[in-house]
């Protein structure tokens, strides 16, 4: 079968005949339909976020039909629409068995640690593959398995209430999924930063209220709109130590921000002001969890969250596009979301 595969670091992806991978009795082989191209993906080939061992084929977010069943497989049949949980875990250890199974101590990442989806076929096992609905479609699907259901956990993790306020701090692939999640929580006022006129047009369609970061201060703009207050919950999804700050400075008095955007480099607070006085809290944010699959395919089939307009292109299995697509991330290009059609 054909792969798209990151052989080494700082290194152009390429396209590989692997063989078709083994089917245990507890796995599911799905054929994928679509995968989607991360701002991670983009981090793996420049090696800032270390993957392998190499070579591996990329692409964790992932939707198909199931094409094969192991033999204790009861919950699947070839034929179903199903989307992948990226993270493959025991189920046993101690982070498992808290329900935090981002920590297992034998998990693995698909397209990271463990091939992923850029290829004709994925084997999954059975407790990481959801059934996708029939009113979501295979694009929704594989986006939402890593940005909306990152939007998801950072915003969980934040404890956002109804009736409280929210900022969203980068309206990409994941801010796309915060600023409507938000939404579907309750929020009473969501405010969307970013510098990109598209994007805060489509913030604005979701109902958020656009602030432009180009020109002035986004925090003194949202202390303006909140009466000076600030906002209680705040999700800083670009990974710039720049707006990880803001996503604190903005914060009203027992506020929770929630740091999900990746980054190898420090940021600062001032201790006092922003941090103690306020009992400000930071959160950092990794990955998502099973159980929060359930409630994010609701809010799909109820059109809570959706992301048509956040997938600006799907592009083939082919090298020298999906590589292009990766630049362009680097970049922090114009598209939101691509996604790989094999
Ligand atoms: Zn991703
Ligand atoms: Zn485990």
């Amino acid at each position: 079968m054909r792969a798209i595969r990151l052989i080494e670091p700082k290194q152009r992806v390429e396209l590989m005949e692997i063989d078709m991978p083994p089917v245990g009795a507890r796995d599911v082989l799905v054929r994928v339909k679509t995968a989607g191209i991360c701002h991670s993906d983009a981090h793996y080939r420049s090696g800032m976020t270390k993957a392998g061992p190499l070579p591996v084929t990329l692409g964790h977010e992932v939707a198909g039909v199931v094409e094969k069943t192991g033999t204790d497989v009861k919950t699947f049949r070839a034929g179903d629409r199903v989307c992948i949980h990226y993270l493959v875990s025991c189920g046993q250890c101690y982070y498992c068995s808290l329900g935090s199974e981002q920590f297992c101590t034998s998990g693995e990442m698909i397209g990271k640690h463990r091939d992923g989806g850029w290829a004709d076929f994925i084997v999954m096992p059975e407790r990481s593959v959801f059934l996708l609905p029939a009113a979501i479609s295979m694009e929704q699907g594989a986006v939402m398995m890593c940005s909306s259901s990152t939007s998801m956990h950072a915003l969980k993790k934040a404890r956002l209430k109804a009736g409280e306020s929210a900022a969203v701090f980068g309206v990409g692939g994941l801010g796309s999924s915060a600023v409507q999640l938000a939404k579907a929580f309750g929020a009473s006022q969501v405010f969307a930063v970013d510098i990109n006129p598209k994007k805060l047009a489509l913030a604005e369609q979701w109902g958020a209220i656009p602030i432009d970061a180009s020109g002035s201060d986004p925090v003194q703009q949202i202390r303006r709109h909140t009466g000076g207050r600030g906002v209680d919950v705040s999700v800083e999804v670009i990974g710039l130590p720049a707006t990880m700050r803001q996503a604190v400075r903005c914060l009203a008095p027992l506020g929770r921000a929630a740091i999900a955007g990746l980054s190898d480099r420090t940021f600062e607070i001032a201790s006092y002001p922003e941090l103690l006085s306020p009992e400000a809290e930071v959160i950092g944010v990794a990955d998502h969890l099973a159980q929060e699959m359930p409630l994010l395919l609701e809010f799909a089939c109820e059109g809570k969250l959706n992301l048509e307009k956040a997938i600006t292109r799907s592009v083939p299995l082919d090298p020298d596009v999906i590589n292009g697509a990766l630049d362009e991330l680097d970049r922090f290009g114009d598209q939101v979301r691509v996604v790989v059609i094999p």
